[in-house]
């Protein structure tokens, strides 16, 4: 495997956390399609850095919404 290879088929995993939840994002499976953007834009913000943003909305509508990604590249767990 060149090293190229390695780089784009490694697994990176990003978390975000309000210190109750904490937001798994796996950005190898995520297909774009939007669908934690319009179910809760104030934490899924594209455009910004850090994009995800736990700490604009509650615990409840934050997993509400990543049950919904049809990929699963958004998992979660309570801290
Ligand atoms: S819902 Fe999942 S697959 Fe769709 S954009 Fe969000 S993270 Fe990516």
């Amino acid at each position: 495997m060149s090293i190229s290879e390695e780089i784009f088929s490694r697994d990176i995993i990003k978390k975000y956390s309000n210190n109750e939840v904490t937001i798994v994002w796996q950005p190898n499976k995520c297909c774009k399609s939007g669908i934690c953007v319009k179910g809760c834009p104030e934490v899924f913000k594209p455009t910004k850095r850090p994009w995800i943003q736990p700490e604009n909305s509650t615990t409840e509508k934050i997993i509400e919404t990543v049950k919904k990604c049809p990929t699963q590249a958004l998992t979660y767990y309570f801290n």
